[in-house]
């Protein structure tokens, strides 16, 4: 007989920190970073961490005010009912709220969610070195070269940078400076973030042939426009990688049904919980495609992104290709270093231990901890 577990508490830790020098993409810059974590305890003393990502002041409150209620008192091991209620109200919360339920599962179990799983068949995952490479400053190509240099340095050996947010002619001229500093020490993935048409992507086809450590092209257009991947795919010598924003597996159908994309990115705190994310891990295996997890918003999601990863049947015979990277935030952002879980000459190894097996950084709660004020 299965002694029954229930809700019995939960806490929220909303924090934030006010970046002092802005950096961003081609959407714009970003001026501060947040994080959001939950922790859920239950009458039997178990307890579940999770992580949602959302503008603080309305996340908070729908949060306090309409799913702790829902949540006290219901069934710990009925995860998927509950993240389905949670879904129709708010996506991303369902999703924190599955992580927690998932950890709180493996710690009944007295098992890490690696083993809940299924078990590993990675032990050690490789991570890249993810940058917003625009700031507002006028030498900003310099700063980001700077940047790039430093992780290369600690010994990150594949590296994404932004393009879309400047001009073709000014972006060529920052990845050719690049390029010429890295001298194939590392491989490259170029980020539009959905802000090419065709025609601009095409400008960068001959610089897509002459250089041979390219990992993808993420996102060159919107992500809706399933024909133009599908063309681009077809015209370009270098992978094309998108999908962070999908919602669901089958957000992802038409570009897989159309032969359209070769790396799929979903993110474990935008999907509908961590269970819908392996579904999408799933999907890419079944069809036979690459995932690459987007991982920038937090640093518990991320990890839980290496467990899925950690546990997906490799997509290659390769030796050291055998399962794709997971993306590492390098930029300023002290809310990275919530739980100590740190690469090593550019690979995580996942750790052992029941639930997440890592304990969070209580101090840093604290420090952080929002104060309610409205921010932009
Ligand atoms: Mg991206």
């Amino acid at each position: 007989m299965v002694t029954p577990v229930q809700i019995e508490r939960i806490e929220t830790y909303p924090l934030l920190y006010q970046l002092p020098r802005p950096y961003g993409d081609a959407n714009g810059y970003k001026k501060y970073r947040t994080c959001y974590l939950i922790r859920l305890v239950t009458t039997s003393g178990l307890d579940g961490w999770g992580e949602i990502i959302d503008w603080l002041p309305t996340l908070d409150k729908g949060f306090r005010e309409r799913i702790i209620p829902f949540l006290l008192g219901k069934q710990a091991t009925q995860r998927l009912h509950l993240v389905k209620t949670i879904k129709k109200w708010h996506r991303r919360a369902a999703a924190g709220v599955s992580m927690a339920l998932t950890e709180i599962a493996a710690k009944q179990a007295g098992m890490s969610i690696c083993d809940l799983w299924g078990g590993k068949l990675h032990d050690r995952i490789p991570v890249y070195a993810s940058f917003q490479s625009y700031g507002e400053e006028d030498d900003w190509q310099k700063k980001s070269l700077a940047l790039v240099e430093q992780a290369v340095a600690e010994g990150f050996c594949k590296l994404k940078v932004k393009i879309g947010g400047r001009t073709i002619k000014e972006d060529q001229q920052h990845i050719r400076s690049m390029q010429e500093m890295l001298q194939y020490q590392a491989q490259l993935a170029l980020d539009a973030n959905q802000s090419y048409d065709p025609a601009a992507v095409i400008e960068w086809e001959c610089l897509f042939r002459e250089w041979a450590n390219l990992l993808w092209l993420e996102e060159p257009l919107p992500m809706d426009r399933t024909l133009g991947y599908k063309m681009l795919r077809n015209r370009l010598p270098i992978p094309l990688a998108g999908g962070e924003n999908l919602q669901s597996a089958s957000a992802f159908v038409p570009l897989v049904r159309e032969e359209a994309i070769d790396i799929l990115q979903p993110d474990t705190m935008h999907e509908d919980g961590i269970d819908g994310y392996r579904d999408t891990l799933q999907l890419a295996r079944h069809f036979g495609l690459r995932v690459s997890p987007h991982a920038f918003d937090g640093a518990l999601s991320r990890l839980y992104a290496c467990f899925a990863q950690a546990c997906l049947p490799p997509w290659s015979k390769m030796v050291g290709e055998e399962i794709e990277p997971v993306e590492w935030d390098v930029m300023e952002n002290p809310f990275t270093k919530l739980f100590s879980f740190t690469p090593v000459q550019g690979t995580i190894t996942i750790p052992e231990g029941v639930g997440i097996g890592i304990d969070v950084d209580t101090e840093m709660l604290e420090a952080y901890r929002w104060d309610g004020s409205t921010y932009r």
